[in-house]
């Protein structure tokens, strides 16, 4: 049985499969009730995933996974029940999506220096650039041309930190990536916690104005679920879960596996009428 609400999914509008009225027909008939739609650096996928759940039984979360940095490191902070409309938050994304195109080329640069010739077209054919482009696309380009095997090739040859056409993004400190959520009403969680899980990271979110952690995620056992719930609950943080749904068909991901128990999403919707500033 999925849990009951997702809040962890991908559209085409940044690097998933489906269209968000596809991901969204997916979801009803997997039962879930709730479904955040959480694009990388992009809102573009919302409007049409909230059209497709009318009459559906299931609801739309409008919602974002922010890249952003900390001590130097990058992180994705999940933000939840924002409003679709907010301007100041509609500003920032813009300059990220720019800052996105922006990194492509300078990533098909060091590809070309590389010997290999990609080019933007190419890239961008492999996504929306109505919503946000990133190292996936490149690695599907990557893979079309016949210079890696898979994406996993593609990120640990070429993409991946440390790999020699990695770029790392421009700067959007956690801080105020979450005052961004905020500033849209919403609810702001720390994503798959356990990829970067350094000393002190969940108390300086939590200085930096987290409101909870994504305890439920595909990558993390049930051991790593029970100590990140611990850990929350200790710090006076809520907790969040989803599939990270990709739609790309690989591996075991299905919406709501894992996801988040119903008490859970409610504190999370408490939360974020939560009357700002907070
Ligand atoms: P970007 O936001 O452009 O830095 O791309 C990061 C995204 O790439 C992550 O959110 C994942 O969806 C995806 N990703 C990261 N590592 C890999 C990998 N080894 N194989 C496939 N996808 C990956
Ligand atoms: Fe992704
Ligand atoms: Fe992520
Ligand atoms: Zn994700």
């Amino acid at each position: 049985m999925p849990a009951p609400y997702d809040l962890h999914s991908h559209t085409r509008l940044s690097d998933g499969i489906l269209s968000p009225k596809d991901l969204v027909a997916r979801a009803a008939a997997a039962g879930i009730r709730g479904l955040a739609v959480t694009d990388h650096d992009t809102l573009a996928g919302v409007p049409e995933a909230l059209a497709a759940a009318e009459g559906k039984p299931v609801r739309v979360i409008p919602g974002i996974e922010l890249s952003v940095t900390h001590a130097g490191r990058e992180f994705h902070v999940l933000g939840f029940f924002l409003d679709p409309g907010s301007p100041s938050l509609a500003v920032l994304l813009e300059r990220r999506r720019d800052d996105r195109i922006s990194r492509v080329r300078e990533i098909l640069a060091k590809l070309k220096r590389l010997g290999i010739e990609i080019g933007y077209d190419d890239v961008a054919a492999m996504g929306d650039i109505s919503g946000t482009l990133g190292r996936p696309h490149v690695a599907r380009a990557l893979v079309a041309h016949g210079h890696a095997g898979s994406l996993d090739e593609a990120f640990a040859r070429w993409l991946g930190r440390g790999s020699p056409a990695y770029v790392p993004y421009p700067r959007l400190h956690a801080k105020d990536g979450i005052a961004a959520i905020h500033g849209a009403g919403g609810v702001a969680s720390l994503a798959h916690p356990a990829l970067d899980d350094g000393d002190g990271v969940l108390e300086s979110f939590q200085s930096a104005g987290l409101d909870a952690v994504e305890a439920w995620h595909p990558s993390h056992g049930a051991s790593q679920v029970a100590r990140f719930l611990a850990r929350a609950e200790s710090l006076g943080l809520l907790a969040s879960g989803g599939s990270d749904y990709h739609g790309t068909g690989e591996g075991e991901i299905a919406l709501g596996d894992p996801g988040c128990p119903a008490e859970a999403f409610a504190a999370l919707e408490a939360r974020s009428r939560r009357p700002s500033p907070r």
